[in-house]
């Protein structure tokens, strides 16, 4: 699949933890890091000692690399909180908020893009063992052609367009701690001083 492809494909699958998180300021992370992991597996076509469709198109590369990026968020949110206290735009999380967090992000990037590959139809002699090392077994579910510019583009409009959807669906939420924020300021300047 096309870069397009898989960055619409994880925009799908990072679109569930909006609904799981109540708070807007949670998501924008989780949304990103999903999109910064979303191309990683392809690496292994440009590393020596690899193939395309090698070990990072795996389930437990997902999981491992989720774990690793879930844990490394957790160090950062233990030992650089100071930034967050000190710079207002640096979203502040405790540890295991971050790990959640990390996790979640990287998760929906890494599975969408090995999810994507499972949907293609095998055009080269690299077919995905997603299971590997623990069975050879290859997937190819022949759904759509890499290449194929309706899939990849398709799939990048869908992922936009959930994102819109979840974004209007925040708008709302935002407006009316707004106007209680407002309604708060009034009450006080009606206060005596
Ligand atoms: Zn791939």
């Amino acid at each position: 699949m096309y870069p397009l492809g898989h960055v619409g494909m994880a925009l799908l699958f990072v679109a569930p933890v909006a609904l799981a998180l109540d708070r807007r300021r949670r998501y924008p992370p989780v949304a990103a890091l999903a999109l910064a992991t979303a191309l990683l597996p392809d690496v292994d076509g440009k590393i020596p000692f690899s193939h395309h469709h090698g070990g990072p198109h795996t389930v437990l590369f997902a999981l491992v690399g989720s774990l690793a990026v879930g844990l490394a968020l957790a160090f950062v949110s233990a030992n650089v909180s100071w930034a967050a206290r000190r710079i207002e735009s640096v979203p502040a999380f405790r540890p295991r908020a971050a790990f959640a967090l990390g996790f979640a992000g990287a998760l929906a990037g890494l599975a969408s893009h090995l999810f994507a590959d499972l949907l293609m139809i095998p055009i080269a002699d690299n077919p995905v063992e997603p299971l590997w090392p623990f069975s050879q077994q290859t997937v190819a579910l022949g759904v759509m052609h890499p290449g194929d510019p309706a899939w990849n583009w398709g799939l990048l409009a869908a992922g936009i367009a959930v994102q819109v959807l979840l974004f209007l669906a925040f708008v709302p939420r935002v407006h009316d701690r707004v106007l209680a924020v407002r309604e708060g300021r009034s009450h006080d300047s009606n206060r005596p001083r």
